[in-house]
């Protein structure tokens, strides 16, 4: 028997990941499933960006590149802060990865000793727990209710932060809640972290593009200049250009942190596909219409899905301000018993219902720090959505 180490058993496989690779397991099998689990756009990449790595290998640019990125991305990733966010880096303050996830990762490795704090709101991305504990630290959860629209409340930031926190984590518009915080919320913010200088801030700017009713984006190190030598800045190609497979992701801090990442991953994975920088970087300097096509076919789905759910007796959500899941309360169903007698006392049995019940794939809030909820995505064209949600009725009809 191999003997694990206890780094790895500390952790739990991303319970996204499983999820869609269960769905299309039982897909295979012959169900008819119908899978809400997606946490990606359901666009095919857009033809230029295609058209750009296909040059790219033609032209020979197939080898290793730089560790950190190719000088030419890493420019359009410095022109892109300052564009869309005014924000002024310079290269060596920028490292690209693969995938967000992977910068997320390389910076927790690199800066968190054994029983370091790092403080997560949640709900939160499923992810930053698991890379804190990989790290041997410890995550610090702060529960944000959504009677607070799923934000973390100054006063709460202040109560959590100990000598040992080294990060606070913010996600913004958030996986799972949609939340997404304006310039003065992060500014409240702002003004707890100003007191405390031992505090970094990672923000996960994934979902930047990805924002409705007209609202305005905004980052930490933009609303709060003095912060912005402790922030690092996360963001990447995945969702706003429907690129999740080319995984390319990117980080904005100050050089000492970026070199240290850049040193892991000399260690680990060595360069992002050079053929899929060479795609980021024509996504990044082209022509940006995509993400406004993209934004408004997710508000419109994000207003279909909102409706019908809140029809549901005792299903409830609110309409989430970004990102495109639905994070939906089901608490109002504890209690109620299937067809075969099991009762409902957590998203967990809600969920297995309606999968064995319904072929419906959704997951559970408690993956997400939130046991009295579960999250749908709307990355799926309208169809699918109204299928989606009838099944959803037929689950809670089912209940007595
Ligand atoms: N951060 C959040 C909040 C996410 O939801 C995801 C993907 O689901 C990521 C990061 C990872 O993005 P990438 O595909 O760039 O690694």
């Amino acid at each position: 028997m191999i003997q694990l180490s206890q780094r790895i058993q500390r952790i739990k496989p991303s319970p996204s990941s499983m999820a869609g690779q269960r769905a299309r397991e039982l897909r295979a099998q012959g169900r008819d499933i119908v899978s809400l689990t997606a946490g990606e756009p359901d666009f095919d990449t857009p033809a230029f960006i295609q058209e750009a790595a296909t040059r790219a290998m033609a032209e020979g640019r197939t080898r290793y590149t730089d560790v950190g990125g190719m000088a030419e991305l890493k420019a359009a990733i410095v022109q892109k802060f300052q564009r869309e966010n005014q924000l002024a880096y310079t290269d060596k303050e920028i490292v690209v990865c693969n995938g967000a996830k992977q910068v997320i990762f390389n910076a927790l490795l690199s800066t968190v000793n054994a029983g370091d704090e790092v403080i997560i709101p949640a709900p939160y991305w499923v992810s930053y727990p698991d890379i804190t504990m990989l790290a041997g630290g410890v995550p610090v959860f702060v529960n944000c209710p959504s009677s607070e629209g799923f934000k973390l409340q100054p006063e709460d930031l202040e109560r959590a932060i100990t000598g040992k926190t080294r990060w606070l984590m913010l996600n913004s518009p958030n996986n799972p809640s949609g939340a997404t915080y304006s310039a003065l919320e992060l500014r409240a913010l702002a003004d707890v972290l100003v007191r405390h200088p031992h505090v970094w801030v990672m923000t996960d700017d994934i979902y930047e593009h990805l924002i409705y009713d007209g609202r305005a984006f905004a980052t930490m190190a933009q609303v709060a200049p003095e912060l912005k030598e402790r922030t690092l800045t996360v963001n990447g190609v995945s969702k706003a250009y429907a690129m999740t497979g080319w995984r390319i992701g990117y980080g904005a801090a100050p050089t000492p942190l970026i070199n240290a990442m850049v040193k892991l991953q000399s260690q680990s994975t060595s360069n992002a596909s050079s053929v899929s920088q060479a795609a980021a970087m024509a996504a990044l300097n082209g022509p940006q219409d995509f993400i406004g096509a993209s934004r408004k076919t997710f508000q419109q789905r994000r207003d279909v899905v909102v409706q019908a759910i809140n029809a549901i007796d005792g299903l409830q959500c609110h309409a989430p301000e970004g990102a495109f899941y639905a994070f939906i309360s089901c608490s109002g169903l504890f209690g109620l018993r299937t067809r075969e007698g099991h009762s409902i006392e957590s998203s967990d049995d809600w969920v297995m219902h309606l999968l064995n019940s319904q072929n419906l794939a959704v997951l559970q809030g408690s993956a997400y720090g939130v046991p009295t909820h579960f999250r749908i995505s709307f990355a799926a064209d309208t169809p699918h959505l109204l299928e989606a949600c009838r099944r959803l009725a037929q689950g809670r009809a089912d209940l007595a």
